[in-house]
């Protein structure tokens, strides 16, 4: 069925990248319509507050539940979003459905929350703010619990505009956050101009914190410089009380990852928050412990 759509292009491809052709082709198609089906979703996972124990927000995550391919993960389909141009609408889903959740959560009584959502670089429009507050106007989500998580990439595009940019975001009380630092050759020293509040360490980098001295001066080093630059850190992908231990005694301020839970259906994610199910007390950090 979707051969046919894709006739126009295949005979420029040699024969091993037809399959990848005809998968984006697929994608594309049926993502112009994922929207218009409800086909859309998102998806929550905790945040973990390291000097509380207590879950102090989440990160919002696509996803996509396709009648006709089924699950499709964001890794695969965002970037096919960005490169055929349906990322803004897609997006802008995205913001006003977790500005929707947030302020439904208001209503429902949960603590404040500050619920992080993920811009592709083409979001990053010089009308980005304003856009951002008709959203928080219309759907009366609070700025305060709404963040974006935007990459290095992202970011170094175009440097100017980017500052620019996030620096209007933030004046609404949106909180910034660099997302997988440490997969980039960016410095934190070069990326100090731009307004961002925290910085989200790499799951591949918080995977390789086994406890070697080396590591442990790394680890260091970056949650110092983010501290002396005035960012916060969170650690993703987190999955072992080893990593946790380590993060927690050199100051990591958050954590998100498997150890803790994985991402949720809004439902459980609410749940969870309810139960207010905290950090053994074991991995709390000192200055809590000192209080
Ligand atoms: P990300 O922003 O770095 O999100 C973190 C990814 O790591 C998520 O994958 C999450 O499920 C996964 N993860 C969380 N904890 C662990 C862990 O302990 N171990 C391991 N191995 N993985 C963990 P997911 O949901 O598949 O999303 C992949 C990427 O897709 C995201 O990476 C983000 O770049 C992108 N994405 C997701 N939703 C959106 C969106 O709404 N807009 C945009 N532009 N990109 C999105
Ligand atoms: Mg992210
Ligand atoms: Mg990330
Ligand atoms: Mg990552």
């Amino acid at each position: 069925r979707v051969g046919l759509s894709a006739g126009r292009g295949i005979a420029f491809f040699k024969p091993e990248s037809n399959s990848r052709v005809l998968r984006e082709m697929a994608l594309e198609s049926a993502l112009s319509h994922a929207i218009d089906n409800g086909e859309l979703l998102l998806h929550y996972q905790p945040q973990v507050d390291l000097a509380s124990g207590r879950v102090c927000g989440a990160e919002a995550l696509l996803r996509w539940r396709s009648r006709e391919l089924g699950t499709v993960s964001p890794g695969e389909f965002i970037p096919v979003a960005e490169r055929c141009g349906l990322i803004g609408a897609i997006g802008d889903w995205v913001l006003r459905e977790a500005c929707r959740q947030i302020a439904a959560w208001r209503r429902a009584g949960l603590p404040p929350l500050r619920i992080g959502v993920n811009l592709s670089p083409m979001q990053l429009q010089p009308d980005l703010a304003r856009h951002v507050q008709a959203v928080l106007v219309e759907t009366g989500a609070d700025p305060a619990s709404l963040g974006f998580e935007v990459t290095e990439g992202t970011l170094m595009a175009d440097v100017t505009l980017a500052a620019a940019v996030l620096r209007d975001v933030k004046s609404l009380g949106v909180e910034i956050s660099l997302d997988d630092f440490g997969t980039g050759f960016s410095s934190l020293s070069s990326l100090s101009s731009l307004p961002i509040d925290i910085v989200k360490v790499d799951r591949s980098f918080v995977h390789d914190v086994t406890g070697s001295s080396k590591d442990v001066s790394v680890t260091r080093a970056v949650i110092s410089m983010a501290h002396g630059l005035q960012m916060q850190v969170l650690a993703e992908g987190l999955e072992t009380d080893g990593q946790l231990s380590l993060l927690v005694a050199n100051g990591c301020d958050r954590a998100q990852g498997y150890w803790f839970s994985p991402p949720l259906a809004a439902d459980d994610f609410e749940r969870l928050v309810r139960e207010q199910r905290s950090l053994p007390e074991k991995f709390l950090s000192r200055e809590r412990r000192r209080r």
